[in-house]
C-alpha cells in the first residue's frame, strides 16, 4: 500500500446507492493505493444543496483529496471554486473537484466520458447528423461531446421545448461551425428517419422510470442508438433497437469513462479502463 492515503467523497442528494465508491476503491486497491471513497448524502445529512460551498470547505479541512459532485450540485458548486477546466467552464457544470495545495479546481468528466465510450463502443459510427433526446445535465454533456466528435447537425429534443432551445443555443455558441437546432418532441418521426444516430438522455428506462422514451416504430436499421441510462444497462430502448438491428451503446460506457478520468485527475494514475468496466458491469449485474 502507498504511504499517502486518498480520501474522496461523492456529494449530492440520494447518493447512498451509488456504485462509484466501490468502483474507485477497487481500482485504488488494484493500483496499490490506500484509497477510501465515501458518499456524502446531503439529504441524509440535512444539508441544503445551496450549502455545498460549506461542504467543500469542511471536506478540505477534514483532509479530503477530492470530491465527485452530482445532482443537484453540479452547477451550484462552481461559485465555490478557484479554477475551472475548459469542459466544465463550457458546460457550466462540475462533477469532479480536486483539492490542490493552494486552490480548489473543478472538472467535468461526463463529456469526455461519453466521447471516449462512444469511440470505443461504436467504432466507425457516422456522427454527421445526430438527434439528442433530453436536454438536462446528461444531454448537455453528450451534446458537447458529439460536437467535439465532429457532428455537423445536432437536433436537441425535449418534452420541455424551452429547455431544448436553451441547450441548442448554448451548444451552437460553443461550436459555431456546426448546425444545432431544437425541435419539439413530436418531430422525432421526421428526425429519426434521416439521422445517423440518436442518443437518449432522459431518465426513462431507469428501474424507477421504466418504459420507452419514444415509440419503437421510429427505430430503423440504419440508426445507431445510444442510451446514457445504466441502471439497468439493457433498457427497453436498447432491447427494441437491437430487435430492429440497430448498433447500440449502453450507458455503462459513459459511466465508466467519466470515472476513469476522475480517478486519473485525483491520483495522477491512469487506471485500467477494461478492469474498471468489468467491475462496473459486475456491480450493475
Ligand atoms: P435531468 O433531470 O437534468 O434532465 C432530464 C431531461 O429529460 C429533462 O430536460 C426532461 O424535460 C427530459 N425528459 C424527461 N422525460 C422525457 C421524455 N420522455 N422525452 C423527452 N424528454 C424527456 O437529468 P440528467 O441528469 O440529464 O439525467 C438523465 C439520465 O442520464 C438519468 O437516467 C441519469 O442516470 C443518466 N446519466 C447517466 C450518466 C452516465 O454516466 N451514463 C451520466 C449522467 C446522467
Amino acid at each position: 500500500m502507498s504511504s499517502s492515503p486518498y480520501l474522496v467523497g461523492l456529494v449530492g442528494q440520494g447518493v447512498g446507492p451509488s456504485l462509484t465508491p466501490a468502483l474507485h476503491m477497487a481500482e485504488g486497491r488494484a493500483n496499490g493505493l490506500d484509497y477510501v471513497y465515501r458518499t456524502i448524502d446531503l439529504t441524509t445529512a440535512g444539508v441544503a444543496p445551496e450549502r455545498v460551498g460549506e461542504v467543500l470547505r469542511w471536506a478540505r479541512a477534514l483532509g479530503y483529496n477530492a470530491l465527485n459532485v452530482t445532482h443537484p450540485c453540479k452547477r451550484l458548486v462552481i461559485d465555490h471554486l478557484d479554477a475551472l477546466d475548459e469542459d466544465a467552464a463550457a458546460l457550466g457544470a462540475v462533477n469532479t473537484v480536486v483539492f490542490e495545495d493552494d486552490r480548489t479546481v473543478g472538472y467535468n468528466t461526463d463529456a469526455p466520458g461519453f466521447g471516449t465510450g462512444f469511440v470505443e463502443g461504436l467504432p466507425g459510427a457516422a456522427t454527421q447528423n445526430v438527434t439528442l433526446v433530453g436536454a438536462g445535465g446528461a444531454g448537455a454533456a453528450v451534446g458537447h461531446a458529439l460536437l467535439d466528435l465532429g457532428t455537423e447537425h445536432l437536433t436537441v429534443v425535449d418534452l420541455d421545448v424551452d429547455r431544448a432551445t436553451v441547450l441548442a443555443r448554448e451548444l451552437a455558441g460553443r461550436h459555431p461551425s456546426a448546425r444545432v437546432d431544437a425541435s419539439a418532441f413530436d418531430k422525432l418521426s421526421v428526425l429519426l428517419p434521416v439521422s445517423d444516430g440518436v442518443v437518449h438522455c432522459t431518465p426513462t428506462g431507469m428501474a424507477d422510470h421504466p418504459g420507452m422514451p419514444f415509440e419503437a416504430n421510429l427505430l430503423h436499421r440504419g440508426l445507431w442508438v445510444a442510451d446514457v441510462v445504466y441502471r439497468p444497462l439493457n433498457t427497453a430502448l436498447l432491447t427494441a433497437a437491437r430487435e430492429v438491428g440497430c448498433r447500440t451503446l449502453d450507458g455503462g460506457h459513459m459511466a465508466v469513462y467519466q470515472a476513469t478520468t476522475a480517478f486519473e485527475l485525483i491520483t495522477g494514475i491512469t487506471p485500467d479502463a477494461a478492469r474498471m468496466s468489468r467491475h462496473f458491469r459486475s456491480l450493475v449485474g
